[in-house]
């Protein structure tokens, strides 16, 4: 009997042994395919063919001709048709290859590639890999692959589900598919080969679930529930799988759902109810670093139950995604980096499933030449029957591959897609980019005709080569400044910190925050109660009230200490910056526990906002670090000309609760590491986060005096600052109420005045999202509840206004609100929950009252339900529609989870609406339409502005954030210039001449 495992890769010796075999199965193989015609995708005539080869040949006309397929379903019209197609390949604009824009001319131009009938051939092109939704073209095709001798497992298109409600019609449909099947096969006369194995009949009836698709809110932060919900809906289709015999495998996607795949098959098929059945199998990728580890895991599953399961070996269908996400993210990337490695680790994997044979029904998923050679080398090495395993291939690809194995007396399995053309769209451009990767092995193979000796090459070598020629890792990163990953959640260290700080916290509350004046705490007779606001009965600590006494003391430290510390060395302030980075990120997890106890955050938005507080402060420092050296302003002979930044003086920072560490870390860590002194002013709603803060900011270093936390009530003390002649600017984020008040009081100079006051002033927003027509439904409706929900529609980015246009509007609306309706609504510590409470009683009071006045502006087209708990300040999220624009629903800032939508008939009334506001902060367009998305870039008037994308979560540096007109002065928060408002630039210049010569370098 074989080991039970196989350890790391062959030998030099095991190598040369097999390597023969492997090019003897490789020469046979592609001998039997030559007899086969080459597919049509690789023709290199008529349409598909011209289309691959193009986009072979120029990666832009690529980029676009994917773009234009994958928009193409969502276009009614034969106009609008016309109009993409220009926008994304006809105009003299998109640059295309001389080589290639001479092929079009000579060609006739798009029109002979396009002429009519476009939608019919791009249709015609998605039906080559996928079935379809007419249930007898199905039944037809499977039957003629079953005649053929190839089995079948069949998957359905469309697993991208926004809502519960969906997810009920994904799970329904895999039954009806089932129950259809199972009828038909029935009526086939013998069995299929392919389903044969010497162990015995497999089930001709084989399912792919995407278990994605089992439940529309997949949270990292709670895989139980995700694990709950998905079963739920798996269960039935377990049910009728074991009834009828059939074979459910779970398909494997995005890596953020591995881990949660894996269990999910590991307890479901535990469950005693499928203990034993139904015949059960997964999908395993090689391209991840970690599928060794999970792989081995999976085996000792099997094998501690006695239980025979299938593993399909696949390499993996998201490298770009995978790729791309974690960069963006600042997280690891899980695959590999070389396409050889993956191709390595796919041989590694192959050879270990054969040697599980014993309890292992192993599949290979690949349409490559090598690794199936490797495999049938590998197993007759191992002496495992050819018949034990099966390969499996996509419909629709390497049609001369598949009669090659099957001509070997391969078992062959084939891939079977069903369904919609619009949801089918998102697989089909995953097969063209597959077809026309360049590292591909079909496209080397059938389109780039490269040898089959570099085609059989062992990859294991290639890798190495490949290494070994690469330059020198390209220069170190010396960038200044990183961002602060959010956390993965996915990990479950990650997720049980959280839970252990938030018990931590639980045996702290309601202690006492005193004011703190020259580092030291000062004690008042007034204390304010910070509450939960999931329970109004918790107290998460009690925080001095000041008077004005107190912040005038605060201001006298302040004035006293700032002389010396603005004569401290800026890479000396920078510094005590970096070690408050530092410490957040050493208290990230009892940070984030407090964010949602005090302020109701959900666990990634309280995670997001601590990685912001790190963030300013590194990003700071990096700045004030350059902003530090004096810069000459312009070489002269005999001259030297230099301009520096000081510091303005004291100012007062007077902060929200919504961001409630990062922004005022943000504004408070700017100001001071400018050199000036600052009189910290927390929210009242979240006074015990700002004494954390001010707690970081003395055990990093920071002199006595510099920064002095001051709670209390903002109409009193924070007024008197603010009209204080010995306050030379003030930071303020809030409302627009407060924010023109003190706009319109630092504009008053008085008597004995030193300095004008800056004022760096950022306000509310009633921020927008424009719908195009063409707009990804799926991505817009996900993204429109992100950016209108998130936070309880707290974030002063937050989404208000949804413009939708009128083409899509009935069927956007029914999904969006299908969408709010799926969103778990409850307590932020449980980490599920998406929608929390909102900050405190008089918010929810205020909320509730302008819902019902709502109801008299618009039509209230939905309302979510929330606990009905009294101790805790829920607002139902709703959605309004018919919102006329001159309504309060439509301009006034609400600050809650409340999201107005209106119709516009065209772009144009759509554009105009978006711009109707007296605010300009965030704003945003799904669209995909080149033409739209210039347009928006050119003319929507907001700060800050997201194309496909939500509207909120700026990072720092790469989203600098503020608005304009009643929405702030302008300043950009995490932006390079931000610290400027916080300077004042000084030139200096110095004659050097002296008895006619100067110094060398002045000269
Ligand atoms: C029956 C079947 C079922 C499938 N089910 C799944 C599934 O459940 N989940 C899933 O993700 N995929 C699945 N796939 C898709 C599969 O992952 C791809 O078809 C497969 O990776 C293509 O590999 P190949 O051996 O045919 O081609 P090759 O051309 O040899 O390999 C291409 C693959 O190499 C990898 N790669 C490409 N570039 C790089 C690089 N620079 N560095 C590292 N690796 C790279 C990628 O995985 C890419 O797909 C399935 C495929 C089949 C045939």
């Amino acid at each position: 009997m074989p080991p039970t495992t196989v350890v790391g890769n062959q030998d030099k010796s095991e190598a040369s042994e097999i390597e023969p075999k492997i090019r003897q199965f490789g020469g046979q193989l592609f001998a039997l395919m030559d007899a086969a015609e080459p597919p049509s995708l690789f023709s290199k005539k008529g349409f598909y063919g011209t289309l691959m080869e193009w986009s072979m040949r120029d990666e832009h006309f690529k980029t676009q001709l994917f773009r234009f397929v994958d928009v193409l379903p969502t276009l009614t019209s034969s106009s609008e048709v016309a109009k993409h197609l220009k926008e994304y390949l006809g105009d003299d604009e998109v640059k295309l290859s001389p080589a290639l824009r001479m092929g079009l001319k000579a060609a006739g131009g798009m029109s002979w590639l396009f002429g009519s009938g476009i939608k019919a051939q791009v249709t015609g092109m998605a039906r080559q890999f996928m079935l379809g939704d007419d249930q007898k073209e199905i039944v037809a095709t499977l039957k003629k692959l079953h005649e053929q001798e190839i089995a079948f497992t069949v998957d359905i298109l469309g697993e991208t589900v926004v809502s519960e409600s969906e997810a009920d019609q994904y799970a329904k449909r895999y039954l009806d598919l089932m129950d259809l099947l199972a009828r038909e096969i029935s009526k086939w006369q013998r069995p299929c080969k392919s389903n044969e194995s010497p162990r015995g009949q497999l089930p001709p009836l084989n399912i792919s679930v995407k278990i994605s698709a089992l439940y529309s809110q997949i949270q990292p932060t709670d895989p139980d529930t995700a694990i709950d919900r998905i079963s739920m809906r798996l269960r039935p289709i377990l049910r009728r799988a074991k009834e009828l015999g059939a074979f459910i495998n779970f398909d494997m996607e995005s890596y953020v759902l591995k881990d949660l795949t894996l269990r999910l098959f590991k307890t479901i098929f535990a469950e005693s109810e499928f203990a034993s059945g139904p015949a059960c199998g997964l999908a395993m990728q090689a391209y991840l670093k970690d599928c060794e580890a999970d792989l081995r895991d999976v085996l000792a599953w099997a094998r501690e139950r006695n239980r025979r399961i299938a593993v399909r070996l696949v390499k993996g269908a998201y490298w770009d995604y995978e790729t791309i996400i974690a960069e963006q993210r600042h997280w690891p990337i899980p695959v590999f980096a070389l396409k050889a490695e993956t191709d390595a680790n796919f041989e590694k994997l192959s050879v270990l499933l054969l040697e599980n044979d014993s309890v292992i029904d192993a599949a290979f998923g690949t349409h490559n030449v090598r690794s199936i050679a490797h495999v049938l080398a590998q197993a007759e090495r191992l002496g495992v029957a050819r018949r034990n395993f099966e390969f499996q291939m996509l419909y629709g690809m390497a049609d001369p591959i598949k009669a090659a194995v099957l001509k070997m007396g391969c078992r062959l399995r084939e891939y079977c897609p069903v369904g919609e053309l619009l949801p089918g769209m998102a697989y089909l451009v995953r097969r063209l980019l597959e077809n026309t990767s360049n590292e591909g092995f079909l496209a080397n193979k059938f389109a780039k005709d490269v040898s089959r000796d570099d085609l059989l090459k062992n990859p294991s070598d290639v890798a190495a080569d490949v290494r070994r020629l690469q330059s020198p890792p390209s220069t170190p990163d010396t960038r200044p400044f990183h961002n602060e990953p959010h956390t993965d959640f996915t990990l479950a260290r990650e997720r049980a910190k959280i839970g252990a700080a938030l018990k931590r916290l639980r045996q702290n509350l309601g202690k006492r925050y005193p004011l703190i004046i020259n580092n030291k705490p000062v004690s008042t007779t007034d204390w304010l109660p910070s509450l939960n606001p999931a329970n109004q009965k918790e107290i998460i600590g009690h925080a001095a009230q000041a008077s004005i006494t107190e912040a005038d003391s605060a201001l006298a430290a302040a004035r006293a200490a700032q002389p010396t510390w603005a004569r401290t060395p800026a890479a000396e302030r920078a510094a005590i910056l970096e070690k408050v980075a530092a410490l957040m990120h050493r208290d990230k997890a009892d940070l984030c526990a407090l964010e949602i106890l005090e302020a109701g955050k959900n666990w990634p938005e309280a995670d997001a906002d601590v990685a912001e507080a790190i963030d300013f402060c590194n990003f700071y420092a990096a700045v004030m670090r350059d902003l530090g050296r004096p810069k000459r302003t312009q070489a002269v002979a005999g001259e030297t000309n230099v301009q520096h930044w000081w510091a303005r003086g004291v100012g007062v920072i007077i902060a929200p609760w919504n961001f409630p560490l990062a922004i005022l870390t943000g504004m408070a860590s700017a100001a001071i590491v400018a050199g000036n002194a600052a009189i910290i002013k927390p929210s009242d709603q979240t006074p015990v986060i700002g004494a954390r803060l001010m707690g970081l900011l003395i055990e990093a270093g920071l002199p006595p005096g510099v920064a002095n936390l001051l709670t209390g009530p903002g109409g009193k003390v924070g007024a008197h600052l603010v009209g204080h002649p010995q306050i030379d600017f003030i930071a303020f984020t809030g409302s627009k109420e407060v924010g023109l008040r003190i706009w319109e009081t630092a504009g008053r100079t008085a008597a004995g005045q030193a300095n004008l006051k800056k004022v760096v002033c950022e306000m509310g927003g009633k921020n927008c999202i424009i719908v195009d027509s063409d707009a990804d439904m799926d991505e817009a409706v996900v993204g429109c509840i992100a950016s209108a929900f998130g936070y309880q529609g707290q974030k002063c980015s937050a989404l208000s206004r949804l413009i939708v246009l009128a083409d899509n509007y009935d069927k956007f609306v029914e999904r969006l609100i299908a969408a709010a309706g799926s969103l778990p609504v409850g307590p932020s510590e449980e980490p599920g929950n998406v929608i929390g409470p909102v900050i405190a009683r008089d918010a929810q009071q205020r909320i509730l009252s302008i819902l019902d006045a709502g109801k008299k502006e618009a039509k209230l087209a939905w309302q979510g339900s929330v606990p009905n708990d009294p101790n805790a300040c829920y607002v139902p999220p709703t959605i309004f529609t018919e919102v006329p624009s001159t309504s309060r629903l439509f301009r006034e800032e609400i600050f809650g989870p409340v999201l107005a939508v209106s119709k516009a008939k065209d772009f144009d009334q759509a554009m105009a609406l978006a711009n109707e506001s007296e605010f300009a902060l965030t704003g945003g367009c799904y669209s995909r339409s080149p033409v739209n998305i210039e347009r928006v870039k050119a003319e929507l008037v907001c700060g800050n502005l997201y194309i496909n994308r939500t509207i909120t979560g700026a990072i720092v540096e790469r989203q600098p954030f503020g608005g304009f007109k009643m929405s702030g002065g302008g300043t950009k928060a995490g932006g390079r210039e931000y610290l400027e408002n916080f300077l004042v630039l000084r030139a200096i210049t110095e004659n050097c001449l002296r008895r006619g010569f100067a110094p060398v370098e002045e000269a």
